[in-house]
């Protein structure tokens, strides 16, 4: 009889544990699901991003610009 290798995570939301068979994996319900959708949707994840050249002036004339000349 053949085994079937289960993979197992635990729900990101409720830490409760889910197998990859499950509907909803990698969450355990549709409801953690959607908690984690909308803490997408709020910001609650934030992916960080380098701030950079800030010392620079922004330069907001472009080469089209006669006065560039
Ligand atoms: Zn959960």
């Amino acid at each position: 009889m053949p085994r079937k290798r289960t993979l197992k995570l635990r729900c990101p939301i409720c830490k409760k544990v889910v197998k990859n068979s499950d509907a909803e994996f990698p969450f355990c319900s549709d409801r953690c699901k959607t908690i984690d959708l909308g803490k997408w949707a709020s910001g609650a994840y934030v992916i960080p991003s380098p701030v950079s050249d800030a010392d620079d002036p922004i330069r907001e004339s472009t080469p089209e610009d006669p006065d560039e000349l």
